[in-house]
């Protein structure tokens, strides 16, 4: 499989397709419904949800089904915003998805949003946290599990913990982790958000578990779907098929990183020391490469490599066509000329040794025609950078 952006997306695995078409025939309609239909509906989801807490360590009363972590992050975040205290801070990792700093930015406000510090290797600085809470209190604490550009894992057992012990509460982004880690017991943390298409389920479904001091607390007004904290028709479909794509990541043998890690070695071998793994000093996801080029802009190589047959994603995010620099590298120490090349390689449970291979091979390859292109001085020539 020539596919290597799967913290990006995972695709839709065959139980999980089964189980959206078996629910669409078998589960149409409204499960807030009181006749039969709409009571099967409800049993099918209350099944789901009783299935997934059970495997997350939680009381199924403590999980929430939403459209996807962007919504349970926003939804959480925003609700411990308004039930706190007006100037209690909120601390968040340096290296946060945009949906945990953002969404800390716009209801928090930039006075009141602190960042916990990672060195070179991504790794947090855990007596920034031990120090501060001291001395401090924040209103909430925000780490996620395993970071999305680089795949670098975060003790976030230890974090919660230390927040425990001082009365704080702890929310976690567990999206990278939750389906391609072993199930961890998240019961202790005040939120945690799961997204069902970074481990093969659907898009648009995801959930929140809500520590048992935080039940009740308002995602969204109307209806009384969702234990009364998230209103609006839940996504049956998709929910099954995201617990089917749970059942099947989680009954699986976590995938060992022998493949990914003869891929970097041997890239670096022939690369020399032009190429840098980002993280590489930290316990890592399996699955992640975050790599440091030679000599060419991230979108040279992923458009060569797309050419080739192997899609991989840039390590900077892109808005409206401009490249803006990823504050996950930047944060890590990273110059803005190393970041510009670099690019972020995501395998999945079904890449073998021979697609980390045939990318390997791949990539020298591409390296070959960039040189060769930019020595030729062939119209449309990118600039090096
Ligand atoms: N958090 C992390 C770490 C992610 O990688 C992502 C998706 O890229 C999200 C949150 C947002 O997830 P969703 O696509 O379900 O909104």
């Amino acid at each position: 499989m020539a596919y290597f952006d799967w913290n990006a997306t995972a695709p839709l695995v065959p139980e999980g397709r089964e189980a959206w078409l078996e629910a669409v025939e078998r589960f149409w309609a409204n499960p807030s419904s009181a006749h039969r239909p709409g009571v099967q509906a409800k049993l099918a989801l209350e099944e789901a949800r009783e299935y997934l807490a059970a495997g997350l360590g939680v009381e199924a009363d403590q999980l929430i089904f939403t459209s996807g972590a962007t919504e349970s992050i926003g939804g959480f975040l925003n609700g411990i915003c308004r039930a706190g205290d007006n100037d209690a801070k909120i601390w968040i990792s340096e290296v946060e998805h945009p949906a945990v700093r953002e969404t800390a930015l716009s209801c928090y406000g930039p006075g009141r949003v602190e960042t916990i510090p990672v060195n070179r290797d991504g790794a947090l600085d855990l007596n920034w946290i031990e120090d501060n809470l001291k001395e401090r209190t924040p209103g909430l604490v925000s780490v996620m599990a395993a970071n999305n550009e680089t795949g670098v894992l975060y003790p976030w057992e230890e974090i919660r913990e230390m927040c425990r012990s001082r009365g704080v509460a702890f929310f976690c982004d567990a999206v990278q982790w939750i389906g391609k880690m072993p199930f961890g017991d998240w019961q202790g943390c005040a939120g945690v958000s799961l997204s069902g298409h970074k481990f093969g389920g659907p898009k648009g479904v995801g959930c929140l578990v809500m520590g048992k001091d935080w039940r009740g607390l308002k995602l969204q007004s109307g209806g009384s779907q969702e234990l009364d904290s998230r209103a609006g028709t839940e996504n049956v479909a998709g929910i099954l098929a995201m617990t089917a794509a749970f059942r099947k990541r989680t009954t699986e043998p976590v995938p060992s990183c022998e493949a990914r890690d003869y891929f970097e070695t041997a890239l670096a071998d022939a690369l020399g020391e032009d190429f840098i793994v980002n993280g590489k000093g930290s316990d890592r996801l399996w699955n992640t490469s975050s790599v440091s080029l030679p000599q060419f802009r991230s979108e040279r190589w992923i458009t060569q490599l797309d050419r080739l047959g192997f899609q991989v994603s840039s390590g900077s995010a892109c808005t409206t066509g401009e490249a803006t620099s990823s504050k996950v590298l930047l944060a890590m120490g990273l110059k803005e000329e190393r970041i510009r090349r670099t690019i972020r390689i995501s395998g999945g449970w079904e890449t073998e040794a021979s697609d980390w291979k045939a990318l390997l091979e791949t990539i020298l390859q591409v390296r070959d025609i960039l040189i060769e292109r930019d020595e030729s001085g062939r119209p449309g020539k990118v600039i090096k950078i």
